[in-house]
C-alpha cells in the first residue's frame, strides 16, 4: 500500500519509486495496458506468491545501495520498539500510568501552564520538594495536614474532595486522567482554586 501512496506521489526523490515510474512510462509508450492494484494477503494466488518470492530473495542480496531515508526511518522505527518494549516493563515507575505509550507531549499551552504542567507530570515540584534543598521536614497539606505529594494534591486529599468533583466531574480517578497526553481542561483552574498553582 505505501509503494502505491509513493507511486502516486508527484514529489519523491526515491530513486527506486523514480526508476518504476520510468519503466511504466515506457510500458505505457509500448501500448501496454498496467492496473496497480493491493492485495493484502499473498496467499492462494500464484502470480502473488511468485511476487512475494522475488520480493523476499531481494533482502538476501543488496546488490544496489540503500537509500539514506529509508534506513533512518528503519533505524528509528526499531529504536522506538527496543525503547517501547523497555518501558511496558517499568510498571513500577510513577511516570508509567501517565505515560504508557512512548510519543511526543503535546505542548501548546503559554510556558507558565507548560512548566507546571511538567513539573505535576514527573511528580517534583517547589511544592512538595524545596525543603530538600533547605534541610527541612517534608511539607503537610494545609487542608487537611497529611504529607503533601503531588498525587495527594490531585487526587488523594479528601479535604478537597468537593472542588474535585465540581472541576472534574468525579472525585476519584488516577494521575493519568489529568495528567496524561491531553490535560484535564479544568486542571490549572482547580490549582488555582486550591491555592497552590503558583507555588508549584
Ligand atoms: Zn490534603
Amino acid at each position: 500500500m505505501s509503494l502505491l501512496e509513493s507511486l502516486r506521489s508527484s514529489s519523491t526523490r526515491n530513486p527506486l519509486i523514480k526508476e518504476v515510474k520510468d519503466f511504466y512510462r515506457h510500458l505505457l509508450s509500448k501500448g501496454a495496458r498496467i492496473l496497480f492494484s493491493w492485495v493484502p494477503s499473498h496467499v492462494g494466488i500464484t502470480g502473488n506468491e511468485l511476487a512475494d518470492k522475488s520480493a523476499k530473495s531481494a533482502t538476501e542480496f543488496l546488490t544496489r545501495p540503500l537509500v539514506y531515508a529509508d534506513v533512518r526511518s528503519a533505524v528509528n522505527q526499531w529504536c522506538h520498539c527496543q525503547w517501547q518494549e523497555k518501558w511496558n516493563m517499568e510498571t513500577n515507575n510513577k511516570l508509567h500510568v501517565i505515560k504508557p505509550v512512548l510519543s511526543h507531549w503535546v505542548t501548546k499551552l503559554n510556558r507558565r501552564c507548560d512548566v507546571v504542567l511538567t513539573r505535576l507530570r514527573i511528580g517534583h515540584t517547589r511544592l512538595t520538594h524545596k525543603y530538600l534543598l533547605f534541610a527541612e521536614s517534608p511539607p503537610t497539606c494545609s487542608h487537611c495536614g497529611d504529607i503533601l505529594t503531588v498525587k495527594h494534591i490531585l487526587t488523594d486529599c479528601v479535604a478537597v474532595d468537593r472542588r474535585r468533583l465540581r472541576y472534574f466531574c468525579s472525585s476519584s480517578f488516577d494521575l493519568s486522567f489529568l495528567l496524561g497526553q491531553i490535560p484535564h481542561f479544568n486542571l490549572f483552574m482547580y490549582l488555582k482554586d486550591i491555592g497552590v498553582f503558583h507555588d508549584i
